[in-house]
């Protein structure tokens, strides 16, 4: 008896957060999902689904709300080059400079930093049996891709971004 009560108390326990986050996320179905609000000064935009999906193109829509993932190497932006800004495509907040842009090779533009960390919502995703941390717009929660750890120098890090999730500002000459 000993021994099996911790193991009943973590079965209910268990039981207990996946009930929880069911009733939480219930379109999101079996993510578990830590949030890591960045602190800042970001005045927040909040949209109805309608209202999105109204302004943004298809792609984008999907995308930026439905946290779908373009195909790699079909993006208009993974090539592409220009010095200037990469803009959140749901709200125009600054996200990338593109001095940050490199070549990784995986067919999404990619990025080492972000403009300023206030601006970017990193969330611990473990769908799947996998850790990954999705990025978000931290002005309209836009989802914008992944980040990782196998980026260059200085930061090492990779932003792993949707071409449909960001508008490119050019800088004026
Ligand atoms: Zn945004």
């Amino acid at each position: 008896m000993k021994i099996v009560f911790p193991f009943l108390l973590a079965f209910l326990l268990v039981l207990h957060l996946t009930g929880k986050s069911q009733t939480r996320d219930t379109n999101q179905s079996e993510e578990t999902k830590t949030y890591q609000i960045p602190e800042g000064m970001i005045q927040k935009i909040e949209k109805s689904d309608a209202e999105w999906r109204n302004e943004l193109g298809e792609d984008q829509y999907k995308i930026l709300r439905q946290c779908s993932t373009e195909p790699p190497f079909t993006g208009k932006y993974y090539k592409h080059k220009g010095e200037g800004v990469y803009v959140c495509a749901g709200c125009g907040q600054e996200l990338f400079d593109s001095k940050t842009k490199y070549e990784s090779g995986s067919g999404w533009p990619s990025f080492f930093a972000a403009v300023d960390k206030t601006k970017i919502t990193e969330i611990v995703d473990k769908t799947y049996g996998m850790q990954r941390t999705e990025i978000k717009c931290s002005k309209c929660d836009g989802h914008l891709g992944h980040v990782f750890s196998d980026g260059p120098a200085p930061t090492g890090l990779r932003y792993c971004v949707n071409s449909g999730a960001i508008d490119f500002v050019e800088k004026k000459k």
